[in-house]
């Protein structure tokens, strides 16, 4: 099973006619909710991939849709904790031409506690994938307790903080990041990647692919990314994670494990939106690319 320490937040994304300036008042021409954080994304992404997910998280008195939505897509949600803060979300605003302006509140997310976690790991069994990001409270404690427990424990370092990487580095089998966040590693560190010690990492690459690095002798595996024509990248680099960890968790070698992902995520940036549009594996072994 795979068990995600993640994020679960509203998108809440507004039609703007130009993005609004310092002091300016403007009304937005439509409002979309939608499901996302890397955690929320990655849960979808493996159970999509077909593993049993369960996500530790929480939401507030403003997130039951929220949890009823990652249920009714299969992911476990029986350690989504309710608090007194309000749920994740993103503000989003969009201009006709695309560009965009973030406001994020990371509120329940970062209001989860340790009992809450004890809670959920106590069910894990070894051998199990316990997965982060940095969106979250209680990473290190995590980390260290997944690794007390015998767990496969994976790390996106994403959005990218230095001592927050720093502190989950020394619990970690697996690694997960982009290429930004590859260099931003390597200039706190000072260390590429490959020599942090940690037995598998894997930085994707966007339009390039992904590259491993890990295994016996410090190998290097590469998938090239798939001919098509993105409409929106966001949740790619989370679908390929989700994917990677349920094709391990499901017994497959890192380099079918690896394909697989790079396939759902290709898939994924031909689509608008997050959570919502993940393909399932099926959608994702009958593409044709
Ligand atoms: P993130 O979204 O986290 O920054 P990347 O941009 O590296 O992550 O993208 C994650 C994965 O999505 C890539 O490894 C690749 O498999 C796929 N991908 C991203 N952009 C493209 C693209 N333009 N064409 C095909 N695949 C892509």
């Amino acid at each position: 099973a795979i068990w995600n320490l993640g994020s679960i937040n509203a998108d809440m994304v507004y039609a703007m006619p130009h993005l609004p300036a310092a002091g300016e008042t403007l009304a937005a021409r439509s409002l979309d909710r939608f499901l996302g954080g890397k955690g929320a994304n990655m849960s979808v992404a493996a159970t999509r991939a077909g593993s049993e997910v369960h996500h530790i998280g929480a939401v507030g008195p403003d997130g039951a849709w929220a949890v009823e939505r990652l249920t009714g897509y299969g992911v476990g949600t029986e350690h989504v904790a309710r608090v007194a803060a309000p749920t994740g979300h993103a503000i989003i605003a969009v201009e006709p031409g695309g560009e965009n302006q973030i406001i994020l509140f990371p509120g329940a997310n970062r209001a989860l506690t340790r009992v809450h976690l004890d809670q959920a790991l106590d069910l894990a069994a070894a051998g199990d994938i316990l997965v982060l990001q940095n969106e979250t409270s209680m990473q290190a404690e995590a980390a260290k307790l997944g690794r007390q427990k015998g767990l496969c424990v994976c790390y996106a370092a994403a959005p990218f903080d230095a001592d927050a990487v720093q502190a989950v580095l020394p619990y970690l089998d697996f690694l997960i990041l982009n290429e930004i966040e590859a260099q931003q590693l390597e200039q706190a560190t000072g260390k590429t990647p490959g020599d942090l010690g940690i037995k598998d990492v894997i930085i994707t690459l966007g339009a390039k692919g992904a590259r491993h690095i890990g295994g016996e002798a410090g190998s290097v595996l590469e998938v090239q990314a798939l001919p098509v024509t993105p409409v929106d990248t966001t949740g790619a680099g989370d679908t390929f994670t989700g994917y990677v960890l349920s094709g391990l968790d499901r017994g497959l070698a890192m380099s079918e494990a690896m394909s697989q992902a790079n396939r759902a995520a290709a898939l994924m940036v031909t689509r608008r939106g997050t959570a919502d549009v993940i393909p399932d594996l099926q959608e994702v072994q009958a593409a044709n690319f």
